[in-house]
Order: structure tokens, then C-alpha cells, then sequence
């Protein structure tokens, strides 16, 4: 998934063994982001998981999507999963909301799965382990009450994702051909913490992490455009430039290493969270 820091594992999952998408299914680590990483790499474990978030944001991607992640008994091969660094009682962090809601917007786009909450596997949207019950191995108490109460803001930060370029869309084909050129595409977070009246919040993958940039709401389209346009020069550099010695991925690191200067340059208020 675009966004998540690929950590592929050699061990603990079914190759091409996702049947469908029903949806995403949300879970606690009672443990950290690191243990679980090593756990999940360890044979005995026999369990893995799709996605996992830590408390300070970062998002890691072990499986891929086509393959059946081992984390919820007999709902595996049906729902995609993620781990939350954290312990029984817990609340997400806002990182991990945020986390959570991109796994759920790119499910959203890529298989289909409403942006809505479910509550049983014959369900569809944004689950938890939990209500699977016995057949989903009696997780009574993951991911907790307090992070299934959680769950309607993570649906409704996916919503803003989901909506958000489609709205700019309308407006400016600039950004739209921009967008469509880029496979890494700003996307805009209206309730990001810390705005004065009149920005916006724009939030970009970037490596490993994300860059948060705050600007004016009137100067919004022309710098989502320019975001947009920018992400695929990279891309396009990367890819011309691969054959040369250096890694496509070594080439891109560079360009958005420029591309995150050029953003400091802006004089934007600007943050990274861990990862
Ligand atoms: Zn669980």
C-alpha cells in the first residue's frame, strides 16, 4: 500500500491466499511496534498481520494483500488486518487514527469496502477482532471497548481522504492531470491538529513517514497541484535513472529527501512523525 513501509516476512502467512475483501479488521499488539515486527518474523509465532501502526504513526505493511495475513482464525482469508502498538485498556493515539484511516481509504478504493463500521464477518467496512467471536479465535478483549468506540472517527477521517482530492477535482484540472500523473498523491486533512482559521492541513507520503504541511486554504489548489505535478516528476526521474547504479527507491529517497526542503522552504508549519 502506498504509504506503508514495506516489512515483508518470510514466514506466518498463506502465499495468494486472500479469497475476498470484506474489509479491515482492527487490533491491539498488547506489545510494541519492534516486538511484534520481530515476532511476526519468528515461525513459532504462527500469526502476522497485514498492517501495524505505532503509537507515534509510523505504518508497516508485512503482507501483501494478496496473500492471507494470519490474524484472525477463520476470518483470515476474508479480512485484511491491523496490528496497534499499544496494551488492553488502550486508546489509539491520533498517528494511529490517522494510520488506521488510510489502511481503510485505500481498501476503500482498491477492493471496495465501505467506509462504514461493522460489526459482525458477515459484514462489510471497518471491524474488529472481537466480533468474530469463537470462530475468530474468542479475542473477546482485542482490540478493547475503548478503540471500537474509536472506530466511527477512523471511518470518518477515511471519508475526508477518500473525498478530499475528488472535491479539488472539480475545480482545477490542473490538479486532477497532476493527480493522475503521480503515484503519490497530497491529500488533504482538514481536522489535522494545531490550524488557524483559513489553512488547511496537507498531508503527503514521504518515504517512509509523512510531511504535514499547513497553508492557506485560498493558496490550497495551486500547491496540491504542485505536490501532485512534483510526485510525478520523482516518479518519472526514479524510473529513468534505475538502470544507473542506483536503486529506483535510493533515487526517489533523494528527490523527496528536496522535495521535503523545498516544502521547509515554504515556511510551512511542518512535522514527521517516527518511522
Ligand atoms: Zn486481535
Amino acid at each position: 500500500m502506498p504509504g506503508a513501509t514495506w516489512r515483508p516476512i518470510a514466514v506466518n502467512f498463506t502465499n495468494n491466499g486472500q479469497a475476498e475483501v470484506r474489509g479491515v479488521v482492527v487490533h491491539i499488539m498488547a506489545g510494541t511496534l519492534s516486538g511484534t515486527d520481530s515476532w511476526f518474523r519468528n515461525s513459532k509465532a504462527r500469526a502476522s498481520s497485514h498492517f501495524g501502526t505505532g503509537k507515534g504513526g509510523a505504518l508497516y505493511q508485512w503482507v501483501d494483500t494478496s496473500d492471507r495475513a494470519w490474524a484472525q482464525a477463520a476470518g483470515n482469508g476474508s479480512w485484511l488486518s491491523v496490528e496497534n502498538e499499544g496494551v488492553g485498556g488502550d486508546r489509539l493515539t491520533d498517528d494511529q487514527l490517522d494510520a488506521n484511516a488510510l489502511v481503510l481509504a485505500w481498501a476503500h478504493e482498491r477492493y471496495g469496502v465501505p467506509l462504514q463500521v461493522a460489526t459482525s464477518p458477515s459484514g462489510r467496512g471497518l471491524g474488529y477482532h472481537a466480533m468474530g467471536g469463537s470462530a475468530w479465535g474468542g479475542h473477546t478483549s482485542c482490540p478493547g471497548s475503548r478503540i471500537v468506540a474509536q472506530l466511527p472517527e477512523i471511518v470518518d477521517r477515511a471519508e475526508q481522504l477518500a473525498g478530499g482530492t475528488h472535491h479539488q477535482e472539480d475545480n482545477d484540472m490542473q490538479l486532477d492531470d497532476a493527480v493522475k500523473l503521480g503515484s503519490w498523491v497530497p491529500k488533504t486533512f482538514p481536522k489535522q491538529k494545531g490550524l488557524q482559521d483559513g489553512e488547511i492541513s496537507v498531508r503527503t507520503a514521504l518515504g517512509s513517514g509523512y510531511a504535514y504541511a499547513h497553508i492557506a486554504a485560498d493558496n490550497s489548489t495551486a500547491i496540491l497541484a504542485q505536490l501532485g505535478a512534483q510526485a510525478a516528476t520523482i516518479d518519472k526521474l526514479a524510473d529513468a535513472l534505475g538502470g544507473g547504479g542506483l536503486t529506483a527507491a535510493e533515487i526517489r529517497s533523494a528527490a523527496e529527501a528536496g522535495a521535503q526542503a523545498a516544502l521547509d522552504r515554504l515556511g510551512s508549519a511542518l512535522t514527521t512523525p517516527e518511522g
